[in-house]
């Protein structure tokens, strides 16, 4: 049985470090355990820097894992942040993240959150409404500071498949007819200052073909705003770069993007190879998603009206993102050692513990021989993994997240939920 990690289909990487010992590690620290590889997420970001116009600014979204050791290697590694509360930038700070380099985006930023981030040095916002730009200007202008914003577009769409998040009614950015408006109050305002546009259309697209045609659009609308007025000294075409999830499957690629997107910037954004605009995308699934590992113990196989269970100690508390999400549910998982005994045909169900017939991993896999003991590993849950499941839901222990770089532990550490009490004022 091949160890997870070892991904034969994937890039060959001369560089490559070895690869961690799942077994061992479910060992040393229990289970349910996150597993992630640094060198991994080293990988991926040369992987997305060599699939872009040199020069392009690199965001990691922290909502895709918030974990320290993570933020940190990707912050020395010349990412900047991108973040959408206050939780966020304590972590990317404390990450040793330049609060100059944080971009602050997402509906619904309230004036403390806003207040957190400017005493803390973050100067750079994108704006999703008139409302939020004069909020922004409001809690700027009373501490006496001077922040850039980007206007947030909620473009044309352009056709292609993922998550969409804009060209269609959205709780997201400002469409498209409504930015003379929104440029007209930012006018009006004391502290606030636009420097450029930000995307972002979809998550997780299905092919390169459907990345480059949204990134692509996004670029001709930024054009198309900055012939009517949008200053454009930064263009933010967000992201939608893909990776595998919870269950087994190469790194993406993007062999034609860097070209594709050269050739639309030439054509509709003269200046851009002097950095003006200077180019950024933003992503946190790419650059974390095939770092991560979720290491399981099964605790019981039982047989129900034809059908096989296993009982794992993890569920969708622990890797329940996608479904909080109403995406699909992770589908396989990948045995890290041999558990094959007699190959038989059951499919097995895989089942967590929590009491609530939803709480499914996996349908119908081929696992001959599984029995209680075994340790599962399910690749590819280092992006939407530990910190978007329900993690209070029937109040389990959190599984250890263990960070490895070079094939050693560089550490270990395990959230805690802990109920604070407030102060009771009548
Ligand atoms: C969620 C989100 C991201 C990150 O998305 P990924 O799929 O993890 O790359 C980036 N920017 C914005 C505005 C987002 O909402």
């Amino acid at each position: 049985m091949t160890p997870t990690g070892d991904r034969p289909d994937g890039p060959a990487d001369p560089a490559a470090a070895p690869v961690p010992d799942h077994v061992a590690l479910a060992r040393r620290f229990g289970t349910p355990a996150y597993v992630y590889d640094l060198d991994e997420v080293a990988r991926s970001l040369r992987e997305l820097r060599s699939s872009l116009p040199t020069g392009t600014r690199v965001y990691y979204s922290l909502k895709a894992n918030p974990l320290p050791a993570l933020v940190a290697a990707l912050v020395t590694a010349g990412c900047h942040t991108e973040i959408t509360s206050s939780g966020e930038l304590d972590v990317a700070l404390a990450a040793g993240a330049d609060p100059a380099h944080c971009l602050y985006t997402g509906p619904g930023k309230t004036t403390d959150a806003l207040g957190h981030c400017l005493d803390r040095g973050v100067r750079f916002f994108s704006v999703e409404s008139g409302t939020d730009l004069r909020r922004l200007d409001t809690v700027a202008a009373g501490r006496g500071v001077a922040v850039d914003c980007l206007v947030r577009v909620n473009g044309a769409a352009a056709g292609g498949s993922g998550l969409r998040m804009t060209g269609t009614a959205s709780q997201f950015g400002v469409d498209l007819a409504d930015v003379p408006a929104l440029l007209d109050t930012a006018a009006r305002c004391h502290a606030v200052t636009v420097r450029g546009a930000h995307f972002f259309p979809i998550t997780n697209a299905a092919t390169e073909d459907a990345l480059v045609a949204e990134l692509c659009g996004s670029i001709r609308t930024a054009a198309w705003l900055r012939e009517r007025g949008l200053p454009l000294e930064v263009l933010d075409i967000g992201g939608g770069f893909a990776a595998p999830y919870a269950r087994p499957g190469p790194p993406v690629g993007y062999p034609k993007l860097a070209d594709a997107l050269t050739a639309e910037l030439d054509e509709r954004v003269a200046g851009w190879r002097d950095g003006g605009p200077r180019l950024a995308v933003e992503t946190g699934r790419y650059l974390v998603g095939t770092s991560g590992t979720l290491l399981t113990t099964v605790l019981d196989v039982k047989e129900s009206h034809g059908r096989r269970f296993a009982v794992l100690d993890a569920g969708i508390n622990h890797l329940g993102g996608l479904s909080g999400l109403r995406r699909l549910l992770p589908t396989s998982a990948q045995p890290v050692q041999a558990v094959a005994k007699e190959a038989d045909d059951v499919g097995v169900d895989l089942a967590g513990p929590l009491c609530t017939p939803l709480d499914m991993l996996g349908h119908g896999l081929a696992l001959p021989g599984i029995s209680p003991g075994d340790v599962l590993a399910i690749p590819n849950v280092g992006a939407y993994g530990l910190s978007a499941s329900l993690l209070g839901f029937l109040s389990h222990p959190v599984p250890t997240e263990v960070v490895v770089a070079g094939g050693r532990v560089v550490s270990a550490s395990r959230i805690e939920l802990r109920r604070e009490h407030v102060p009771v004022v009548d």
